[in-house]
C-alpha cells in the first residue's frame, strides 16, 4: 500500500499511515497462524486441479487460492519519459517525494483524481510549489479532496491542460515539462523539477491471463457481490477485481468475503484441513543507528545509519549493499524482507547498511537519491550499480552473486 495518510479506516479516528496499517494486519494475522512468505510468484496454473502456484523459491500445489494482486500506477509514456524516469519523473510521490533532490524545488504532479490530489497534497510538504496538471476542466477527486487542493497556496491546479513531455537542462536534470492548453492549443513549458503520475492504475492480472474472465480493461471478473471469479475455487480480493471503490477497507472487506468463501468451498468438498503452528520466536529487536555507532561491529552483516555506511565505506572488504528508505514508503516496507533474506544467503560475503533518506539527508543527497526504495552496491569504494524501486529476489541474488 503506497497511500500515506489513511483516514477512512474505522477504528483509527486520527487516522494512520499505510505502511503501519499493514504492518498491524500482518502482524494480526501472523498471530492467528498465517504463514508468510515473501516471494515472486512466477506462474499460477488454475486450469488443472489441484492448482500450482510456483514461485521462484517453491512450488505449492492447492485446491482452493486467493489473488489479490492490486494494481499498479499507470505510465504516460512521454517521449524522454526513460531518460527521466526515477530522475525527475516519479509514479510514486509518496516513495519518491522526500527525495532531498525534490526539497524546496517546483513540481509537478498530472492527474485529476484521488490519487493525483492526495500526490500534490502530499508533496507540498517538502516543495516549494507544486502544479497539477488535469486535462479536463473540472477534477475527477472527491470533494472532500478538491477543496482540500483548492484551499492550498502551495498548489496551482491548470485545467485543460495535456501533458507532453519533459524537458532537461544541460546538466541533464529534468528542468519542466512540456504543456498543451487543449483549448486554445498552446504549448508551453512549466517550470519543474519533478513529475508524479497520478493518472490511475492497471490491474495486475497478467497471472490469470487466459484462465479466469476478465473485464476489458484486465480486472478480474467476480459475481457480484461475491469474490468468486469464473472457475471454482479461484478467488478474487481487492484492487485487482476492483476499479471502481479501492479503498483500502473495502478491499479488505473483499479479503474477508474471500478468505470465507474458500473455507466453505474446501468444507463443502470435504478438503478442509486444520491445522495449528508451533508458538513463534519473539522477534529480534531492530537495531537503531545509535545502537550501531555505539557499538560498531564490522563483523555483522546488518548495519544501519550513516555512521556505518561510511565506516563500511572505507573499511569492509565485501560488497556493500546500501538500502535507501524512508519512513512513510510502502514498497520499502515491501522490500526490506526480500533484501533482507538475500542478505541472509550472502551472510559474511555482504553487508547490508539501511539508510533512512529523512534520518540521513545529506548521505541521501550525495548518493544522488531520487525516490525509494534504492539499492546501491559498493566494491573498493566504488559504486558498481544503482537498482531503484522494489525488484524480483533473483535480480538482487544474481547480481551479489557475480560480484561477492
Ligand atoms: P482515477 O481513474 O479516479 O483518476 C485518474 C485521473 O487521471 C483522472 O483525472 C484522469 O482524467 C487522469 N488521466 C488518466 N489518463 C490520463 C492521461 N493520459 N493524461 C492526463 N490525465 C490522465 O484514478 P485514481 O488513481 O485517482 O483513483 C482510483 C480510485 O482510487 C478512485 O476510486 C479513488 O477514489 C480511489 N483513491 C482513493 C484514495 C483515498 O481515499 N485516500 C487515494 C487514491 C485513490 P479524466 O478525469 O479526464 O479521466
Amino acid at each position: 500500500m503506497t497511500t500515506t495518510e489513511v483516514e477512512n479506516f474505522p477504528g483509527f479516528p486520527d487516522g494512520i499511515t499505510g505502511p503501519d496499517l499493514m504492518d498491524r494486519m500482518r502482524r494480526q494475522a501472523e498471530r492467528w497462524g498465517a504463514e508468510l512468505h515473501q516471494e515472486d510468484v512466477e506462474l499460477l496454473d488454475v486450469k488443472n486441479s489441484p492448482f500450482t502456484v510456483r514461485s521462484s523459491e517453491r512450488e505449492i500445489k492447492c485446491n482452493s487460492v486467493i489473488v489479490a494482486t492490486g494494481a499498479n500506477a499507470k505510465r504516460l509514456r512521454l517521449p524522454h519519459e526513460d531518460e527521466f524516469w526515477s530522475k525527475g519523473i516519479s509514479a510514486c510521490a509518496i516513495c519518491d517525494g522526500a527525495s532531498p533532490l525534490f526539497k524546496g524545488q517546483v513540481l509537478a504532479v498530472v492527474g485529476g483524481g484521488d490519487t493525483a490530489t492526495e500526490e500534490a497534497i502530499y508533496l507540498t510538504k517538502y516543495a516549494r510549489h507544486v502544479h497539477l496538471l488535469v486535462r479536463r476542466n473540472e477534477l475527477r477527486a472527491s470533494k472532500a479532496m478538491q477543496d482540500r487542493v483548492f484551499n492550498n497556496p502551495n498548489i496551482t491546479v491548470h485545467f485543460n491542460t495535456e501533458t507532453l513531455d519533459v524537458v532537461g537542462n544541460a546538466k541533464g536534470q529534468m528542468s519542466g515539462v512540456l504543456t498543451r492548453r487543449s483549448d486554445t492549443g498552446e504549448e508551453s513549458v512549466i517550470e519543474a523539477k519533478g513529475l508524479f503520475y497520478g493518472i490511475g492504475h492497471s490491474p495486475n492480472s497478467q497471472l490469470l491471463e487466459g484462465q479466469v474472465e476478465l473485464d476489458s480493461a484486465g480486472y478480474i471478473l467476480v459475481k457480484d457481490g461475491t469474490a468468486s471469479t469464473s472457475v471454482e475455487g479461484v478467488y478474487a480480493a481487492g484492487d485487482v477485481q476492483d476499479h471502481e471503490w479501492r479503498q483500502a477497507v473495502t478491499a479488505a472487506g473483499s479479503g474477508c468475503v474471500a478468505a470465507m468463501s474458500v473455507e466453505r468451498y474446501l468444507t463443502s468438498k470435504n478438503l478442509l484441513i486444520e491445522f495449528h503452528q508451533p508458538q513463534r520466536e519473539e522477534a529480534k529487536k531492530e537495531l537503531t543507528p545509535r545502537d550501531v555507532q555505539e557499538g560498531f561491529d564490522i563483523t555483522r552483516t546488518k548495519h544501519k545509519g550513516q555512521y556505518a555506511l561510511r565506516k563500511l565505506y572505507h573499511e569492509s572488504p565485501r560488497l556493500v549493499c546500501v538500502l535507501y528508505t524512508s519512513p512513510t514508503c510502502g514498497p520499502c516496507r515491501t522490500l526490506k524482507p526480500i533484501l533482507n533474506k538475500v542478505i541472509d544467503e550472502y551472510d559474511q560475503s555482504v553487508h547490508l547498511v539501511e539508510i533512512d533518506i529523512e534520518e540521513d539527508q545529506e548521505i541521501a543527497e550525495a548518493a544522488g537519491i531520487m525516490g525509494t526504495p534504492c539499492v546501491q552496491f559498493f566494491k573498493n569504494k566504488e559504486m558498481i550499480r544503482s537498482i531503484p524501486g522494489v525488484k524480483m529476489k533473483k535480480e538482487y541474488r544474481e547480481f551479489i552473486e557475480a560480484n561477492k
